[in-house]
């Protein structure tokens, strides 16, 4: 049975909470919601963690949010010898804002690396405080510094990003739109978000369901923390947070 949430952190990943009614609790004791503002784990970005509040003001840990049957099924999983919710009830849906602000720069570093590096990508993950990019790249011929650099540019320029759906046939009209190598955007459902940087996207556009910051200022400092060889074509890049270190 396919459940219909209002997915509210896609046209909105700064909203920190919403109320909620329990639609449905499946086999495993995953919560699903008529509406939510938990990402789900998909893309590369892992799901969000946070609390469901109860109208007595108690509280159910959530330890992950996964995806179900489809990108349009968001399970809520507590953390275990949570209290179950009854079908029906009311709850606040609250995301661990600070984990989740931290998952969004990364994931906005992580589009800038793309532009900086324009090679096909064969792998990503986003997490809180080290992210990785695989790019296919023979030779690396590129600097942790020089690549760092070129990222702070994009990022102090302040760049506005934003999302815009499109049709698969305008999709199927311009292939260069997607940077992954083995990872096709899904087909088939009519619409494609585009993840877009810079005024009319004159930076970068590309599909991707995740969550990002509104500008890319606020990524705030970040730079390269390694470029490791993986395989004869593929190097894999480390994005973390701060300044590049002296020294290294
Ligand atoms: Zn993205």
């Amino acid at each position: 049975m396919a459940y219909d949430t209002a997915i509210l952190f896609r046209d909105d990943s700064y909203l920190r909470e919403t109320e909620g009614t329990v639609l449905a609790i499946n086999a495993r004791g995953g919560i699903l919601t008529d509406r939510t503002v938990f990402y789900a784990t998909s893309g590369g970005q892992p799901g969000d963690t946070g609390v469901f509040v109860r109208a007595d003001g108690s509280i159910i840990s959530i330890a992950v949010t996964v995806t179900g049957e489809s990108k349009d099924e968001i399970i809520h999983v507590p953390a275990s010898g949570q209290v179950v919710p009854a079908v029906g009830e009311k709850l606040i849906l609250r995301i661990d804002w600070g984990r989740r602000f931290k998952l969004m720069r990364m994931h906005a570093a992580c589009h800038l690396l793309s532009v900086v590096c324009p090679y096909p990508i064969t792998g990503a993950a986003v997490g809180e405080d080290d992210s990785r990019v695989d790019f296919d790249l023979p030779d690396a011929g590129v600097t942790k510094e020089g690549v760092t650099a070129k990222l702070m540019e994009l990022v102090q320029a302040n760049h506005p990003i934003f999302t815009r759906w499109i049709t698969d046939e305008q999709l199927a009209a311009n292939p260069g739109l997607i940077k992954s190598k083995n990872v096709r955007p899904p087909a088939g459902t009519g619409r494609i978000r585009l993840v877009c940087i810079g005024e009319n996207a004159s930076v970068d556009s590309q599909p991707c369901g995740g969550t990002h910051v509104a500008t890319t200022g606020e990524v705030g400092a970040v730079h390269i923390g390694k470029i490791e060889k993986k395989g004869k074509e593929n190097r894999r890049f480390r994005i973390r947070f701060g300044p590049l270190p002296e020294g290294e």
